[in-house]
């Protein structure tokens, strides 16, 4: 009977790990759908960034407010959690407070400093919450954030304000405990609100402080769960997806491999016209010209998918969106997203193989009129906290609409067919190039 709570503790410990372990595996294989890339390339010039925009949250603080805000509920999140290691341990072997005697008054430093953070980002949750519900802030009610994407931003910041007062009950019920029974304090905070528990016998604050230590772990363990289904992955996948991202100068785009050489072979003047092209090595399967569907895109472009944050901020620096356009780049990103995790669920319902359900991320998803909306002027990656790049999937999905579809504003068609038959966008011969030079 005496080790029923550590059994009990230990079971929901490894569910909820054994959970989430699961849903990150799911996460990391619809990842891998993805064509390989290679980041692999300036490793310290990457750690360094990660450290500057995850860790040091560097692109948060242009919009001050929210920045700061934002910042509060990351360190409380983060530090907090220094605290879920004594739980565990307690937890698993029965003690209370098994570091206040190891560390003394330092202990009770930390767990007031807790305190301090716990109520900052309950305030800062509040804050939030009035900013979304009753300022009715723009960038979160627009058609993309309506149903899932707005509640899913409120529970999770109820669930904070609930973790964050479990925390702070359950000093205040053991500041009232008898000497002999106290583990810790004095507590700056919760020793505020202790009053409301005076006068209790021992057996109901033991029942209080109990109620809440188990309240905390198991919602720790819930949003734990919680995170893969929501937004909210972001505070784990932000750190990889920084140090994935694009190090080359923001406007530079990628070539085709296929075409670059195709365009090599037809610039030197010693290659043979009438070659046959090179067969690739090995049975390489057909590569499409740009992307249909997330398979086609990058691993890289679906960790963004999966590290979107939905803040709007691209949406609300995005030229196309704000003169009225149907672009959103926050919606490409969760759009990826969603046929992402269509195609997942399909994989998993045909154990392990990809059955084609006649969807696509284009047309599907996102439509032609958005795609073309882009200027490509790149504010959506610079204004991304976490360094996605919405702009990488609209030319690549771009591309296949041009290349695979043929399909443009008719105020292209002209351009790409001078391009293909003259090398250049006007509807001169190459040949007659330098007739400007005879003239006059
Ligand atoms: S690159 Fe395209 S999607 Fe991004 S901000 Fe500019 S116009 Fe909008
Ligand atoms: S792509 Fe970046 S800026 Fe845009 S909503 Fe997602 S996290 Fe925010």
């Amino acid at each position: 009977m005496e080790y029923i709570p550590q059994i009990l503790f230990l079971i929901m410990l490894a569910v909820g790990f054994g959970l989430f372990a699961k849903s990150a595996m799911r996460i990391r294989r619809n990842v891998l759908l993805g064509r390989d890339i290679d980041r692999k390339d300036r490793a310290s010039d990457r750690m360094n960034l990660m450290l500057r925009v995850a860790l040091g949250q560097s692109k948060m603080v242009v919009r001050p407010i929210a920045g700061t805000l934002h910042i509060i509920v990351y360190a409380g999140f983060l530090l907090i959690n220094i605290e879920v290691a004594e739980i565990i341990i307690d937890g698993l072997f029965g003690t209370h407070r098994i570091f206040a005697p190891v560390l003394g008054g330092l202990y009770t430093a930390a767990i007031n400093f807790f305190e301090i953070l716990g109520v900052l980002v309950i305030v800062a949750c509040a804050i939030f919450l009035w900013r979304r519900n009753v300022m009715k802030i723009g960038r979160f009610h627009s058609t993309e954030m309506k149903g899932w994407p707005f509640k899913d931003a409120n529970y999770i910041l109820i669930i904070e304000i609930v973790l964050m007062c479990a925390l702070l009950i359950m000093n205040a019920a053991e500041a009232n405990f008898p000497d002999e029974h106290r583990a810790a304090g004095p507590f700056l905070i919760s020793g505020l609100i202790a009053p409301v528990f005076s006068g209790m016998s021992y057996e109901t604050l033991h029942l209080i402080e109990r109620v809440c230590w188990w309240a905390h772990i198991a919602g720790i363990l819930f949003f734990l769960n919680y995170l893969p289904y929501s937004k909210h992955f972001h505070i784990i996948l932000a750190f990889p997806n920084v140090y994935f991202s694009k190090l080359t100068p923001k406007g530079q785009f990628t070539n085709l491999e296929s075409v670059k050489k195709e365009v090599e072979l037809m610039l030197d003047p010693n290659a043979d016209p009438f070659a046959a092209p090179a067969e690739p090595a090995g049975e390489a399967e057909h590569q499409r010209f740009g992307a249909k569907d997330v398979q086609d895109l990058s691993w890289v472009q679906l960790m963004n998918a999966y590290s979107c944050t939905e803040c709007g901020r691209c949406t609300s620096n995005c030229p196309a969106n704000i003169t009225g356009k149907k672009l959103s780049p926050r919606k490409i990103m969760m759009d990826t997203r969603d046929r992402l995790e269509e195609v997942g669920a399909i994989i998993d319902v045909n154990k392990g193989t990809f059955v084609d359900d006649g969807k696509s991320l284009l047309h599907d998803y996102i439509t032609p009129e958005e795609l073309w909306a882009c200027t490509s002027c790149n504010a959506c990656t610079e204004a991304c906290p976490v360094n996605i790049d919405p702009l990488s999937i609209i030319i690549d999905l771009r591309r296949y609409l041009v290349m695979e579809e043929s399909s443009m504003p008719a105020e292209l068609a002209p351009v790409m067919s001078n391009l293909e038959n003259n090398g250049a966008p006007w509807q001169f011969s190459p040949a007659d190039r330098f007739n400007w030079a005879q003239e006059g």
